[in-house]
Parts: structure tokens; sequence; C-alpha cells
């Protein structure tokens, strides 16, 4: 597939960060005929349209979704039950539903389950993001070069898959295909504990007496700015991440803490060595991430 738009009609379902990103793209290069935009508050439907990234908004998630040939939900992940509920009996035949949450196995029942026949369910997740929210974050650069993952279930039409997939490639994107599980675990490990680390650090640094707090803050770059980058992201969006992917991140945290514990115990024990291997390796990883061009 080359040039031209992709889509008829694309309607967005929440419309933030990432929502307002892919919008950009799609205005800018004309991948949709008509795009429409729900969002819960007249705050940011109007800042769609002053934006001009919007041709119509709606007030509610069932006219928006109105003849819509993609409908990408982009609200948080709790919110999904209530969105499905709303735009089921409103969504044509042969609609394509996708997704851009950060966990992907709870979505076949949150979203996918009161879909009718017909309407085909492709999630996905770019990784991609920053810790700011809103229309006014996002920019048309977000996923490039970044990964687009798609977990749609094995009997998925495979023209669906492949209209999403063009998307995500059209944004700058780099697609990949995975089990909806796997997906959820390699996230646990490469997104969710670090947030959790960091909301954890940035928490330990809240509960110091006043002056020591106060010092915290101005040497901060010496570590501890790079964590409440992290630690400043959306609080309802990652409650909702760590709720859905729960048995992932509590299976990642164990092993965590037991390496945590392991380090704790060369620190009290002097053994040098243990801990120069251990930062040598990591190290290593550093290198490989920039080499991926994932820095
Ligand atoms: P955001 O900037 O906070 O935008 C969220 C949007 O959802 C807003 O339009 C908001 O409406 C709407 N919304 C919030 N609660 C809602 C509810 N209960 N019912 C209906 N609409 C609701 O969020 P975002 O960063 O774009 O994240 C959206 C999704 O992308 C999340 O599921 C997240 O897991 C996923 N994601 C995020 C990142 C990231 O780095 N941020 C990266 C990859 C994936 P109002 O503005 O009107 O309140």
């Amino acid at each position: 597939m080359t040039g031209g738009p992709l889509f008829n009609r694309i309607a967005f379902i929440g419309f933030g960060l990432i929502g307002s990103s892919l919008a950009r793209i799609i205005k800018r290069d004309g991948l949709a005929g008509h795009v429409a935009v729900y969002a819960r508050t007249s705050a940011t439907r109007n800042r769609a349209l002053e934006l001009g990234l919007a041709d119509s908004i709606w007030d509610t998630t069932a006219k928006a979704v109105e003849d819509a040939d993609l409908v990408m939900v982009c609200t948080p992940m709790g919110a999904y039950g209530t969105v499905a509920a709303a735009m089921a009996a409103r969504l044509k035949a042969g609609a394509i539903v996708s997704d851009v949450g950060s966990v992907k196995e709870p979505v076949f029942g949150s979203l996918g389950g009161p879909l009718p026949e017909g309407v085909h369910l492709v999630p996905g997740h770019p990784i991609a993001g920053t810790e700011h929210s809103g229309p006014d974050a996002g920019f048309a650069e977000l996923f490039e070069g970044r990964w687009a993952i798609l977990t749609p279930a094995p009997d998925t039409d495979e023209a669906a898959n492949e209209k999403v997939a063009e998307l995500w490639r059209r944004a700058g994107s780099k697609v990949e295909f995975m089990d909806a599980a796997h997906h959820d675990r390699v996230l646990a490990i490469t997104s969710h504990l670090p947030h959790l680390i960091a909301y954890s650090i940035v928490d330990t640094a809240c509960d110091l007496e006043t002056h020591l707090k106060g010092e915290v803050i101005k040497y901060s770059a010496s570590g501890f700015r790079d964590f409440t980058r992290i630690a400043a992201s959306d609080p309802v969006m990652w409650r909702d991440i760590f709720l859905l992917n729960k048995d992932a991140v509590l299976e990642i945290l164990g092993r965590f803490s037991e390496d945590l514990a392991a380090l704790q115990r060369a620190i009290r024990h002097g053994e040098g060595d243990k801990l120069e291997e251990t930062f040598t390796r990591t190290r290593a990883i550093r290198r490989d991430v920039i080499d991926a061009k994932q820095d």
C-alpha cells in the first residue's frame, strides 16, 4: 500500500497525547477522509477542533463511531468496558476497532467482549510516549522509529490486521505482531517495572524529612531527576496498567526483588567484584539500546 487515504472515516475515542499524535499524522498526510473525535470534556473536544485535528467532535462515543471504518480507542484502559458498551450497537459491519493501551490481554474481554459479529478487533500498542498528557502534548514525530506492537487473535481478518499495521507504518513505526500475553510479559520488564521503581523511589524521597527533601531536589541531577520524569506520568493511566497486568508485574517484581537483595548483600559484604561484574553487564545493555536506536 502506498500513498492516499487508508480509511474513509476514523473515530478517536479519547484524544490525549497518543490519540492527538496519531491524528496529527493522519491530518498531515491525508490518511483519512474524515476524523471524528470523542473526548470526555468539552475542553479537549474544542481543542481538537482548534488544532485542526478533528473534522467533527462528539459528546458521546455512540455518535462518534457511526459510519467509522476505524475506531481508535485512546482512553485510559479502565474506561474500555464503558466505551465498548456505548459503541457496540452503533458500529457498522466490517468496522475495525483498535486501541493503543499498554496492556493487551485484557482488551479481548473489556473492549472485544461487547463487539458484534463482523467487527474486527485489532489491539495495538505503540512503544512510544512521554510523561505529558492531553491534546497539546501530542506531536507527529512521536512514533518515528519506534515499535508498534499489534496483538490480534489468530483468527482475525488479515485485511483488517494489515490496514492497522499500515497506519502505524505511515506513522513512521516498525510493526510487530505478537501474542497478547507475551506482550504483557515483555512490557512488564521493559516498561511497567521501571515505572513502578520510579514511582517508588520518588515516593521514598517524598517521605524524607523536609530539610533532606530540599537537598534531593537541589542535587537531583545526580540521578534522581531521571526517575522524577518517569514518575510524573499520568496517575490514572498507570493505576490501570498495574491493575490490568497484575500477574506479569508481580512475577517480574519478585525476580527484581531477589536481584536487589543480592546487590544489597554484595554491598554489605564488600563484594566489589560482584558489583563491578553486574554493572559491567548492565552497561553493555545500554550500548545495545543505543545501537537499536531506541535511546
Ligand atoms: P491522555 O493524554 O491522558 O489522554 C486520555 C484521553 O482519554 C483524554 O482525551 C481523556 O479525555 C480521555 N479519558 C480519560 N478518562 C476517560 C474516561 N473515563 N472515559 C472516557 N474518556 C476518558 O492519555 P494518553 O497518554 O494519550 O494515553 C492513552 C492510552 O495510551 C492509555 O491507555 C495508555 O495506556 C496508552 N499509552 C500511553 C503512552 C504514554 O506514554 N502516555 C504510551 C503508549 C500507550 P479528557 O481530555 O476530555 O479528560
